[in-house]
């Protein structure tokens, strides 16, 4: 019979990969928890509706990337692209928003998109929204999280962040119109998609990736000369918030976003040790989106990370764990030694609950055994066999070199200290 393989972009992550990621969950949730952020989790699966009111309908997602589908009941539903536009549902359909609200989540999203290193079709976030704080000292403290991350994964030094201010819906209106202008005598130099956009949403083109558009875009008005009073003032104190806390960052006036939500404070982290796929982490504000999608009027903020990308740069860096090896591999020879050693297994696991044990199973000779004993890494095999089980004991063999002490038998009683003193 054929074959069936996985979905082209959607990998699996195998075992020697899952401590990388297992490391970058774990620092992740901890450095959440201390900085007072809750864990939200959100289905995979929500309205088609929810994410074009909230992404926009004219963006790359919700034009061309989406896995919608119609469901048994003639609803369409979505694959979602992204985490916050479910989070801001839930955080409205669960009255969360009353105070000041810390959140996070993590866990795959899905966008129809051309696969490559660091872009994948089912791909993984982890990303933290805080509602209901207008200030910009909350936008300081997404960065510093983020930067203190960077510190505990060990890649600060491969990450840069850049920041702009997109200003006030009304400033982007103005700006909107003399881009337009600009654009609108260039037509035949702008590529397709732009050009359509021309009209429905201009400032998507500021993100087009197409090299003759960016280069158009060199000599667009600037979207700064447009910011309004409270978004220019803001960006000022959250600058200022920045370097009173030694984080470098680099003013990017064309960084826009592609999700129409954002304004005022965007930013990106961003690597060149990864090719094309560069951003590891985007995020901003997003005042308006609570309202727009029927909750009251809540300021608010947030960032995704893109974890496929920050594996990669853990992995470059050397600084995630290798899958570890057992530190005992029990064998049994014979039907009453099996039923000896995995009852005197269990026992040394209730004993040092974080030793590491595998269990020979399957049956075979002592020789196989042996064999698979030496294979697994552990460095120590506890041995069962006829002789063990008459005498209620067991016999201990060290399986690397350097380890002096010779194979012995011990009492069933001894066995853990006996352990202890080969595996200090
Ligand atoms: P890009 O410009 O790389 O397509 P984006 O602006 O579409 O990114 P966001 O929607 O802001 O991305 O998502 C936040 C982060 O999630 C990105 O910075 C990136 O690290 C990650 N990400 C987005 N799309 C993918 C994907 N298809 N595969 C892997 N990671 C992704
Ligand atoms: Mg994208």
């Amino acid at each position: 019979m054929s074959e069936i393989r996985a979905i082209r972009g959607m990998n699996d992550i195998l075992p020697d990969a899952t401590p990388a990621w297992q490391l970058l969950e774990r620092t992740v949730a901890q450095l959440l928890d201390t900085y007072g952020y809750g864990e939200i989790r959100l289905p995979l699966v929500e309205k088609t509706a929810l994410f074009s009111r909230s992404i926009g309908e004219v963006t790359d997602i919700v034009e061309k990337e989406m896995y919608s589908f119609e469901d048994r009941n003639g609803d369409s539903l979505s694959l979602r692209p992204e985490g916050t536009a479910g989070c801001v549902r839930a955080a409205i359909q669960h009255n969360l928003l009353g105070v000041p609200r810390r959140l996070w989540y993590a866990g795959p999203m899905f966008r129809y998109e051309r696969p490559q290193k660091g872009r994948q079709r089912q791909f993984h976030q982890m990303g933290v929204e805080a509602f209901g704080i207008a200030t910009p000292d909350i936008d300081a403290e997404l960065i510093l999280l983020c930067a203190r991350l960077w510190r505990q994964l060990g890649i600060a030094g491969d990450v840069q962040l850049e920041l702009n201010s997109i200003g006030s819906a009304a400033a982007r209106q103005a700006y909107r119109q003399a881009l337009v202008e600009y654009l609108s005598g260039h037509v035949d130099a702008l590529d397709e998609d732009s050009r359509r956009r021309l009209d429905s949403n201009p400032l998507r083109i500021l993100d087009s990736k197409h090299p003759a558009t960016r280069e158009l875009l060199g000599a667009a008005p600037s979207l700064q000369d447009y910011l309004d009073a409270e978004s220019a003032e803001d960006f000022a104190r959250l600058c200022g918030l920045l370097d009173a806390a030694g984080v470098a960052y680099t003013v990017n006036r064309r960084l826009v976003r592609g999700l129409d939500y954002y304004n005022k404070t965007v930013f990106e982290w961003v690597t060149t040790s990864l090719g094309a796929q560069g951003t590891v982490c985007a995020g901003g504000r997003y005042d308006g989106l609570v309202q727009q999608l029927g909750g009251k009027p809540t300021p608010a903020i947030g960032f995704a990370m893109g974890m496929e990308r920050l594996v990669l740069l853990l992995q470059a860096a050397g600084a995630c764990a290798q899958a570890s090896a057992p530190e005992v591999y029990v064998l049994a020879l014979g039907a009453a030694a099996e039923q000896a050693a995995r009852v005197a297994s269990e026992q040394l696991r209730d004993a040092a609950p974080a030793l590491k044990i595998t269990q020979h199973a399957g049956g075979g000779s002592f020789k196989s055994q042996m064999k698979k004993a030496d294979k697994s890494g552990a460095r120590v095999a506890i041995i069962f066999g006829e002789d063990e089980v008459a005498a209620n004991s067991a016999t201990l063999k060290p399986l690397r070199a350097g380890q002096d002490a010779g194979q012995r038998t011990v009492a069933l009683q001894e066995l853990p200290s006996a352990l202890q003193a080969l595996l200090p």
